[in-house]
C-alpha cells in the first residue's frame, strides 16, 4: 500500500524530530494532506497504526488536515475551490492552471513529552 511507505517516512521524520527534543514518547501527530495528494485518510491511519508499532509513537493521535485544491485566477485575480477536476474560474470561466493547495503531504506538528 502506498500509504505505508508515506507513513513511514513521515514517522521518520517525527521520530527524528522526538528524538532531538529528548523526548519519550510522541502523543499527537498531525498531518496536511491535500486532495490532489492521491491518499486515502483513512488508508493513512490505517498506516499509522501499522508504523508506529513499537515505535515512541504507539497509541499515539494522529490528526489529518485535509485541504481542498485552491487554484488562482490571475485574470480575476480570485482564489476559489473549484467542485470538479477542471479548474474552471467561477466568475471568468477561464480553466486555471495555477494550484495554490491541494498537494500538500506533510507533517504540521507533534506533540511529545
Ligand atoms: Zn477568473
Amino acid at each position: 500500500m502506498h500509504e505505508v511507505s508515506l507513513m513511514a517516512n513521515t514517522l521518520d521524520i517525527a521520530l527524528e524530530h522526538a528524538q532531538t527534543q529528548g523526548a519519550q514518547k510522541i502523543h499527537l501527530l498531525k498531518m496536511r494532506v491535500g486532495a490532489l495528494s492521491g491518499v486515502v485518510p483513512e488508508a493513512l491511519e490505517f498506516a499509522f497504526d501499522v508504523c508506529t508499532q513499537g515505535t515512541i509513537a504507539e497509541g499515539a493521535k494522529l490528526e489529518i488536515d485535509y485541504l481542498p485544491v485552491t487554484c488562482y485566477c490571475a485574470n480575476c485575480q480570485l482564489k476559489f475551490e473549484p467542485d470538479d477536476a477542471i479548474y474552471e474560474c467561477p466568475v471568468c470561466h477561464q480553466i486555471s492552471t495555477d494550484i495554490r493547495q491541494g498537494k500538500e503531504l506533510e507533517l504540521a506538528s507533534l506533540e511529545v513529552s
